[in-house]
């Protein structure tokens, strides 16, 4: 296990309180001592505190906070539809009908995917689509209707049923913002729902930003997302996308919205933190790369702001350096599929869980299954729902975490 820094790095280090400011101390003090900081202290530590500092913090609370293991979810990818209503300026996920990679797949297709995760032991089916692509698509609109279906959500409500009922893999659903209604309709289907906040930036949405053509980015409706699933007591991930135009402070906002809606409704089951890489054929193809000293600040502070969430960075973003993010605090992979590509990111392949549970066990940590749904969920009253109880029951030990670890 990574060594607790706690003591190395408390007051008495004369070495960091020589280049630290006298504020700075005290902040990485109190929140060793597992106080609470204010905003405008944590923006100090963000901009003005050592990179190693905070990453000596980071392992500091994650140890104190986390057990020995680092998790991940083994999943099958089931893109269901690749349409989209948004242009996110950044985004190689959405296509056009007339593309050869447009996805708008049947339930025989679905069911097949996810025999193929079953598998290769795959225990999380998760569904991705564009956000409302029947808003925008007639192609979209006709497919539904020729599966029964007006709307996307009733499709993936049913799609999840057969998946739950034929292979007993655990959906989790990643179609943007939804409703209070649409997120019960999913709420006996998917163990959990995603959907990541990216920013609480509202300046993204201006002329030129990333966000500029994408209404459903408007961070108030991420945040009436997050709530919306709140009240539901639905297991909802979400994050930021790190580097996309966001000043330091929108990065902290977007982390303190975050912790304060789970404050407030307990229910955000992971945070993850991801890097913006530049793709070829976008609008911010020629945009830098997020830099990994800013990221790395970036996730560490996410945990000093959470010390008890579970902090997620995807490896595959970083296929040369993700080793690093466990030094910055984090305690889970994110979904890794032996078997479907990252449709997402399609220009990052997944590594091998295989060089994953190399590179974790380097670290002296130990790599975990986990199921779509994180452990301390599974005993909270309603966060569950009844007709989930029994798949769960099927693949997951004592724990929580997954009964025969799948790990090559
Ligand atoms: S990032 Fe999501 S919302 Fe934006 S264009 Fe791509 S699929 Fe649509």
């Amino acid at each position: 296990m990574g060594m607790d820094l706690t003591n190395e790095i408390y007051v008495s280090d004369m070495s960091l309180s020589t280049t630290m400011s006298k504020t700075v101390h005290e902040t990485v003090n109190r929140v060793l001592e597992g106080k609470t900081i204010s905003k405008t202290e944590s923006y100090e530590l963000f901009t003005t505190g050592d990179k190693n500092l905070l990453l000596a913090v980071a392992i500091a609370l994650r140890n104190k906070y986390k057990n020995n293991s680092i998790t991940y979810s083994r999943k099958v990818f089931i893109n269901l539809v690749n349409l989209c209503r948004d242009s996110c300026s950044y985004c190689t996920y959405k296509k056009e009908p007339y593309e050869k990679s447009l996805s708008l797949l049947s339930p025989a297709q679905v069911i097949a995917i996810a025999e193929i995760g079953k598998k290769s032991r795959c225990t999380e089916a998760l569904f991705v689509t564009g956000e409302r692509p029947e808003q925008k698509y007639s192609e979209v609109r006709s497919w539904l209707r020729s599966n029964g279906h007006t709307s996307t959500i009733e499709f993936i409500r049913e799609m999840s049923q057969s998946v739950l009922d034929k292979t007993g893999l655990l959906p989790h659903t990643n179609a943007g913002s939804l409703t209070k209604e649409e997120i019960s309709l999913l709420k006996d289907t998917n163990v959990s729902l995603g959907m990541m906040l990216e920013s609480t930036s509202e300046r993204l949405m201006e002329k030129g930003m990333p966000h500029e053509m994408a209404p459903s980015k408007n961070p108030k409706l991420r945040i009436k997302t997050l709530k919306n699933a709140g009240e539901l007591k639905m297991p909802i991930t979400t994050g930021l996308l790190v580097g996309i135009g966001e000043t330091s402070e929108d990065i902290l906002n977007s982390l303190y919205v975050i912790r304060d809606i789970h404050k407030e409704y307990g229910h955000i089951q992971e945070v993850i933190m991801q890097n913006f890489s530049p793709k070829p054929h976008t609008g911010m193809a020629k945009s830098l790369p997020c830099s990994q000293y800013y990221f790395l600040k970036s996730v560490a502070m996410a945990r000093i702001i959470m010390p008890d969430m579970n902090i997620q960075v995807p490896p595959n973003l970083s296929p040369n350096s993700f080793s690093e993010y466990l030094d910055a605090g984090i305690n889970d992979w994110g979904g890794i599929s032996p078997v479907t590509i990252d449709y997402v990111n399609p220009e990052f392949a997944w590594p091998s869980i295989k060089s994953v549970k190399d590179i974790t066990n380097a670290r002296g940590y130990n790599l975990r299954a986990r199921l779509p749904i994180y452990p301390e969920f599974l005993q909270r009253k309603d966060y569950v729902s009844p007709k989930l109880e029994f798949n769960i029951s099927m693949l997951s030990d004592a724990s929580g975490l997954v009964k025969e670890d799948s790990e090559n």
